[in-house]
This record gives C-alpha cells, structure tokens and sequence, in this order.
C-alpha cells in the first residue's frame, strides 16, 4: 500500500551496526520527514482508537519518540516502560533474557489501574523479549493489555510466535 511503501522508504539499513553481522533498521529518516512522521503516527492512533485503549504504553527508547503523539492524537495517558534505575517513584520490575546476558525494564506501578486498557508502541519487534516483559509489567500492575502495534516487525527473529502466548488474543499489528 501507498503508507506502506512511504514509510519502508524512509527506514534506513545500517549494516553491522551495533555490532558485526546485525542489519540495524535505523527510523530517523522517517522522524525527520514531516509526512512520513505524521502518516505514521495518524495510522499507529487508528490502531489505539480501534483497540479500545486507554493509555499508550511506549517502550524505551524510540516508543517514546512515537508512543507519546500517538496518545496525544488519540486522547490517551502516555506511560513510559523504561530500563532499569531510570525512574523515580514506586516501580515493578521485570527481567528478560537477552540473545547474550539479560536486561531488566520497569514502569510506575501507579500510572495503570484495573480500569486501564493499554495499547504497547514501538519501532521494531525484534525477538519480542522486550515486547513480552512489558506485557507482563503491565498485567503485573493489574490493567489489560489491548494489543502491540510497532512500525516494523523482523519476521525472521519470530518475535511474533513467541508473544503470541503472552498476548492471549490481543492483536498484534506491524505496519
Ligand atoms: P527484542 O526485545 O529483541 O524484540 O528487541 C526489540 C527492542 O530492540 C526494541 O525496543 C527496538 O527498539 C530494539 N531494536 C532491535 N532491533 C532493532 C533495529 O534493527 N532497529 C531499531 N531498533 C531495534
């Protein structure tokens, strides 16, 4: 589709980068371009609407960079899921597995209630152990997660099977 191939247009490939063998999906081309930046937030905020949400969790560091218009576009709280020793107030924590090590994220236990449906943003689904620690923050702080939506999914890592448990039914969309 049009929006499909605009925005395919302005994602860079940065070979070996942050480290040998790895093909990195570099979006700052499209952030810097107004129309690509602004097609893709409209279509990430459908996505809200549509899902019933109702806050936007975006995951460090880029889904802040595309979370937070989209909450604002669709009238939504914005919370952010952030690494580790980031935040300052009462948070749950919750550690993932890296393909070398393991990384832990958190979020402020008091920005979701058992009212809240919680649409996840973010650039890329890569393996989908970020994706699916913070699906477990986020039902770990008592609200409902409503769906992933990321910009672009990396197929071959099959991100997308292995949150498929976590997910339970809630949609996941890659644009
Ligand atoms: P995962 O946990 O393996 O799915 O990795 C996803 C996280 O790593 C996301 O927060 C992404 O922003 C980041 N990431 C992984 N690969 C890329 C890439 O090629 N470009 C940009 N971000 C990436």
């Amino acid at each position: 589709t049009e929006i499909r191939d605009l925005l395919l247009s302005r994602i860079r490939d940065v070979a070996d980068y942050p480290e040998p063998g790895v093909m990195f999906k570099d979006i700052t081309p499209l952030l810097a371009d107004p129309a690509a930046f602004t097609a893709l937030t409209d279509a990430l905020a459908e996505i809200a609407e549509r899902s019933g949400a109702t806050k936007v969790v975006g995951l460090e560091a880029r889904g802040f960079i595309l979370g937070a218009p989209v909450a604002v576009r669709a009238g939504l709280g914005f919370v952010p899921v952030r690494k580790a020793g980031k935040l300052p107030g009462a948070t749950l924590a919750q550690a993932y597995d890296l393909e070398y090590g393991s990384a832990e994220i958190e979020i402020h236990a008091e920005d979701l209630t058992a009212e809240d449906r919680v649409l996840i943003v973010d650039d890329v689904l890569a393996t989908g152990g970020t994706a699916e620690a913070s699906v477990q923050l986020i039902r770990r702080a008592g609200a409902e997660v409503a769906g992933l939506a990321v910009l672009m999914e990396l197929g071959f890592l099959h991100g997308r099977t292995r949150l498929e448990p976590a997910l339970g039914g809630a949609p996941l969309e890659a644009l």
